[in-house]
């Protein structure tokens, strides 16, 4: 995935505001406090970009950074991010040995600990792990049944020397519905499987619970840490809260340009199948992206902006290119007019609109983005080989100390 410094030529450009992130991870800190933030930065940072997003929400003060692979972790580590890293989601594949060299710690919930110990013992340098309970999503995690158990095999390594138990942590099911009763039952089991892991003589640092919608709403699952994904996105995972009303702000804007721009008669079939026809003599847009740059091929009904006015999305949505319908014979763009597909404020649609469209949500549309469209980046810190020597790492990390 190609990542240029912002520059007023571009075709198509998911353009990222990293002062949007800064101002996220504020806004998260502000609500979750004393709770620490980690920045969930998997998925290329839900398609934002993993390294730019990573170091921004650094300086705004995220202390952890969270990740699903292994594989995404050592891409930070290898770009000299030093933050405290968790990546979460393991195969026997996965390189384990890598990420005790790396200092990525690792969440177990289960299996894994025999491997994670091998690796630890084989690279002469002790795992540092996060046991992870299942208190209800059903996904991953550690059975309550089975969790003394676990517990006793951490403990065991942990003895010897092989491993650190760092954490506990846990996922939730249904926080973006807060009126459902099965949080309160989850941070039910969630505070007994700390206490089961304290009372048998763990000394945990971090207890962590809450992702986006838990933090935003259920206090009493802040804990130690909040891992924050979607909102440090500006997104909200409410379906009747926008943005706004969070206090959070997008960071992405999608946008290119108008590719070919033409009038045509009543009734013009448009794009494969033909499935829409004109109502008028009209004039219609191309707009030169689709589904290989990851717009859904299923959102026709969705708009776009052109000069802060919205028009429709007609027709099929194609491989590499759409059509929008002006409605009226008389409008028209030139070629090379800006087209925002979705971004922050209300001049345009936002990414909830596209999800609308697309019987899906706002995560999987910023997500899905694909690596054709090249991201750009606003508010971007100075390159860290710029600080002046001897400066150095304290003159980086001060400012997220230092931040409000
Ligand atoms: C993706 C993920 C998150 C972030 O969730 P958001 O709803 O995007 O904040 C947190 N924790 C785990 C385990 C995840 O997989």
């Amino acid at each position: 995935m190609s990542s240029t410094a912002t520059s007023g030529k571009f075709d198509r450009q998911a353009l990222i505001s990293l002062d949007a992130i800064r101002d996220n991870v504020r806004q998260f800190r502000k609500v979750t406090e004393p709770a620490r933030v980690m920045a969930v930065v998997k998925a290329d940072a839900y398609g934002h970009g993993a390294l730019p997003v990573a170091r921004a929400a650094l300086e705004a003060g995220a202390s952890w950074l969270g990740v699903a692979h292994i594989s995404e972790a050592l891409v930070l580590r290898d770009a000299g991010i030093d933050a405290p890293l968790l990546a979460w989601l393991h195969t026997p594949d996965s390189d384990f040995a890598a990420a005790i060299r790396a200092g990525v710690d690792i969440g177990i919930s289960g299996w894994e600990l025999e491997h994670v110990a091998a690796a630890a013992h084989e690279q002469e340098r002790p795992a540092r792990i996060h046991l992870k309970i299942d208190t209800g999503l059903g996904r991953n995690g550690c059975p309550p049944d089975e969790w003394e158990a676990l517990i006793g095999r951490a403990q065991a390594f942990q003895d010897e020397g092989l491993l650190r138990v760092v954490g506990v942590f846990s996922h939730l099911a249904v926080a973006d519905e807060p009126q459902r009763p099965e949080t309160d039952e989850q941070i039910d089991r969630f505070r007994a499987a700390v206490a089961a892991a304290e009372d048998a003589g763990l000394h945990l640092e971090v207890r962590h619970l809450a992702n986006t919608p838990g933090a935003l709403t259920r206090p009493d699952a802040h804990f130690d840490l909040v891992r924050i994904g979607l909102g440090l996105y500006g997104l909200s995972p409410f379906e009747n809260q926008r943005a706004e009303d969070l206090k959070l702000t997008p960071a992405m804007t999608l946008r290119t340009r108008v590719a070919n721009c033409k009038k045509v008669p009543v009734d013009q079939g448009v794009s494969y199948g033909l499935h829409y026809r004109t109502q008028e003599p009209t004039t219609l847009v191309l707009v030169p992206m689709g589904y290989a740059d990851g717009v859904p091929r299923i959102a026709s009904g969705a708009q776009v902006a052109i000069r802060g006015r919205r028009y429709d999305v007609v027709g099929r949505i194609a491989m590499d290119q759409f059509v929008v319908d002006l409605k009226s014979a008389d409008a028209g763009f030139e070629p090379g007019e800006e087209i925002i597909l979705f971004g922050p404020g209300d001049d345009a649609p936002d990414a909830t609109d596209w999800a609308v469209a697309s019987g899906t949500i706002n995560y999987e549309i910023v997500t899905r983005i694909s690596g054709r469209v090249p991201r750009a980046y606003t508010g971007q810190s100075p390159e860290p080989a710029a600080v002046p020597e001897g400066a150095g790492p304290a003159a980086q990390t001060a400012p997220s100390v230092a931040a409000p």
